[in-house]
């Protein structure tokens, strides 16, 4: 998809999705592998994991310079916004998901179910009611330079919704075989899960696809079905915009569908796509996480808000 026109696909902008001439723009390069953006209103910067590098990055995308917020992050990678503003994150190195508040205090939210270790949380998002769902692939548990060495506790790997209150752990998703990536529609009726269970193997087998779920006022989930297949590398991170649209990572663009799974555009991107996210001031900035560099693009739309319920 590095050739818009070749692909008969719409230019970005044709599509409606980014203001004509909108160009993507390198903000930031010196990271080994970058996953997990969010972006911080407080400070206007953008909050990232250099998974191998086992280190946290920060950049002001109006200064462009590099910042190590910290060192020595026991390898964490996706992260998000709670209800009151805090920082979640996923630990590999932790097998856990873990909370940094403002100033800098980090907590273990969760990091066993029934008893059992987690593998490797890779992606989190928050629901509106304040439930964490996070994705709990193997990656951080085979593979050295992402983790520490382990063996998997469970037999399997699931999405959870931890209900904090209560204290309450759930499998909400038992049937991806590994998954990633994890976003939820606007109305949070629908959630996206990423499966990305063709990467460490070598015969060819394994997903490269994006389900979808419908999701229940309890949080349970049902009618699975596939969204999108993505044909060039695999769909890591994803993140839905104010309009329902799916904003999905692969090789080497940002792949933008509509709710009904028709592929709009691909935004061609450098470096291999990890991951993205919503910000700056007006919320219409899409960060993109892409191996060492973060890149940035103003959209014409905003990241998927959390309703009232
Ligand atoms: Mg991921």
């Amino acid at each position: 998809m590095s050739n818009n026109s070749a692909s008969g696909l719409p230019t970005a902008a044709a599509a409606g999705v980014v203001p004509a001439g909108a160009e993507l723009r390198r903000v930031v390069t010196g990271a080994t592998w970058s996953e997990g953006p969010v972006w911080l209103p407080d400070r206007s910067v953008v909050r990232w994991s250099d998974i191998p590098g086992n280190r946290i990055l920060e950049v002001n995308p109006a200064d462009g310079v590099l910042q190590v917020h910290r060192t020595d992050v026991e390898f964490t990678n996706g992260r998000t916004l709670d209800l009151a503003g805090n920082v979640i994150q996923a630990s590999h190195g932790r097998r856990a998901i873990e909370r940094e508040t403002a100033d800098g205090e980090v907590s273990i939210v969760v990091d066993q179910w029934d008893g059992r270790r987690l593998n490797s949380p890779n992606d989190v998002i928050v629901a509106s009611d304040g439930a964490i769902w996070f994705s709990d692939p193997p990656y951080g548990i085979v593979q050295a330079h992402e983790g520490h060495l382990g063996d998997p506790e469970y037999g399997g790997c699931h999405v959870f919704r931890y209900d904090e209150r209560a204290g309450k752990l759930t499998a909400a998703i038992t049937d991806v075989e590994e998954p990633n990536g994890l976003a939820f529609s606007p109305d949070e009726s629908i959630l996206y899960v990423t499966d990305t269970s063709c990467v460490l193997r070598k015969d060819g087998s394994g997903n490269h696809h994006i389900v979808a779920y419908d999701v229940a006022a309890d949080g349970s989930c049902s009618n699975r079905r596939v969204f999108a297949v993505i044909d060039k590398g695999v769909a890591d991170g994803i993140r839905v915009d104010a309009e329902g649209r799916v904003w999905s990572s692969s090789e080497d663009a940002v792949l933008v569908y509509a709710p009904d799974g028709e592929l709009l555009t691909a935004i061609p991107v450098p470096e291999r796509v990890g991951n993205m996210c919503f910000g700056g001031a007006a919320g219409s900035t899409l960060f993109i996480a892409a191996h060492t560099s973060i890149y940035a693009i103003e959209t014409t739309t905003t990241g998927a808000g959390r309703p009232a319920r």
